[in-house]
């Protein structure tokens, strides 16, 4: 009986609370989750869905992410979820030279032949860009995805918990030796959806990983009031520009070697303003509203991982998510609560072995 299965979820970023989603679908309701969200990447995110016209190699990663952007629609409408957490706005990528941007185009039509997710795509020009998001300058056209999406992780979150009942528990848990969490009963599957902190997480298995942490600053402008269709700009060698209400996001830097520091670093923030400031003039001598700092999940290889671990076959571990884990999360959230149901499903598809990462 699904229901009598004690399962707990360490980690309520996007992978932990889509994974409780999917395996609260799936009848599990026995759910226990821990989160005590410091740095947590799912609520720092700028939150961009728009994979599509990467030109990343690693198919495993494509397949997954555009599996990804996919569920979204999916679980908003199960969830009645706000257009606040999600919605589809549409991005647009700009490229200076106009042979790269014939060659984007092409093969952003290529990936919209079996993509319905995409919607459309259409090319624009600079003065085009300028009316679809009022403020901004750009001298290089652009690709307009109309599917391209955007979440805010904090309000996702917030929404999916409240729609789900789950009840969080907000504390810092460790695993012991036999792989339960200290301090609590038995649990019969646990799912370590820890981000960034899988290191320590499974150092009390005798287990070690290659995950590392990358810090990412991002910064809001107050700005006159934006349409909520107003799509998400990415600029060829600036940062992304991202609508909010009242408002728009410039971010995210990619910090290696800062570890887990979350302090606001001042040199990083100049170098935001003055990417705001190129996109937006009219940002350029206005001071930012807030900063968001968060830790994101790197991998060797720079692809995410997840599975069910070799010498403790009740646990499971997903992490290296990146810089592009808000899109990939509930696709591995589905895959994970799949392989909880049924550990022989075959993942070659979306993911190398566990032990490529752990040992
Ligand atoms: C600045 C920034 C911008 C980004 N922008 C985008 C974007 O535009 N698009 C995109 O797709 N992705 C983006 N990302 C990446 C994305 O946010 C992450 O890859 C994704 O959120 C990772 O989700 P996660 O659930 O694996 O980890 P997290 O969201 O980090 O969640 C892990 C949680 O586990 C908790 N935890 C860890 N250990 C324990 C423990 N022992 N006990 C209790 N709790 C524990 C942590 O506190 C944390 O809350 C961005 C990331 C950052 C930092």
């Amino acid at each position: 009986m699904t229901s009598q299965v004690r399962i707990a979820i360490i980690g309520g970023g996007i992978v932990g609370l889509t994974t409780a989603y999917y395996l609260k679908q799936s009848g599990f309701d026995n759910i226990t989750l821990f989160d005590d969200g410091t740095g947590q990447a799912t609520k720092a995110a700028a939150g961009i869905i728009s994979p599509w016209l990467s030109k990343r190699r690693n198919k495993r990663w494509y397949t997954l992410a555009k599996l990804g952007a996919q569920l979204y629609s999916e679980i908003v409408a199960t969830a009645h979820l706000s257009s606040g957490a999600y919605r589809q706005n549409g991005t647009i990528v700009t490229r200076h030279d106009s042979e790269k941007l014939a060659a984007l185009y092409e093969l952003a039509l290529q990936r919209l032949a079996d993509t319905p997710t995409m919607q459309a795509v259409e090319q624009l020009k600079p003065s085009e860009i300028e009316t679809y998001i009022p403020g901004v300058k750009t001298p290089a056209a652009g690709i307009l995805v109309t599917g391209g999406a955007q979440i805010d992780g904090t309000i996702f979150l917030q929404e999916l918990t409240a729609f789900l009942g789950l009840k969080i528990i907000h504390e810092k848990v460790n695993l012991t030796a036999t792989g339960q969490i200290d301090g609590y009963p038995v649990f019969d599957k646990i799912v370590l959806a820890t981000g960034a902190w899988l290191a320590e997480a499974i150092a009390p298995l005798g287990l070690t990983t290659s995950v590392r942490p990358q810090k990412g600053q991002l910064i809001s402008y107050q700005t006159p009031a934006l349409s909520i269709n107003t799509p998400v700009l990415m600029p060829e060698g600036e940062y992304d520009y991202l609508p909010i209400v009242n408002g728009v996001i410039v971010g995210a830097s990619h910090e290696d070697d800062q570890g887990f520091d979350l302090t606001v670093d001042n040199t990083i923030i100049n170098n935001l303003r003055a990417s705001a400031g190129k996109i937006n003039p009219q940002l350029a001598n206005v001071a930012p509203t807030s900063v968001r700092v968060g830790t994101r999940a790197y991998t060797p290889d720079f692809a995410p991982f997840f599975g069910q671990l070799p010498d403790f076959k009740h646990i499971y571990a997903a992490s290296g998510l990146g810089s592009s884990g808000l899109t990939t999360g509930p696709a591995i959230a589905k895959l994970l609560a799949a392989l909880i149901i049924d550990s022989k499903i075959e993942l070659s598809a979306y993911t190398k072995p566990i032990t490529e990462y752990i040992n």
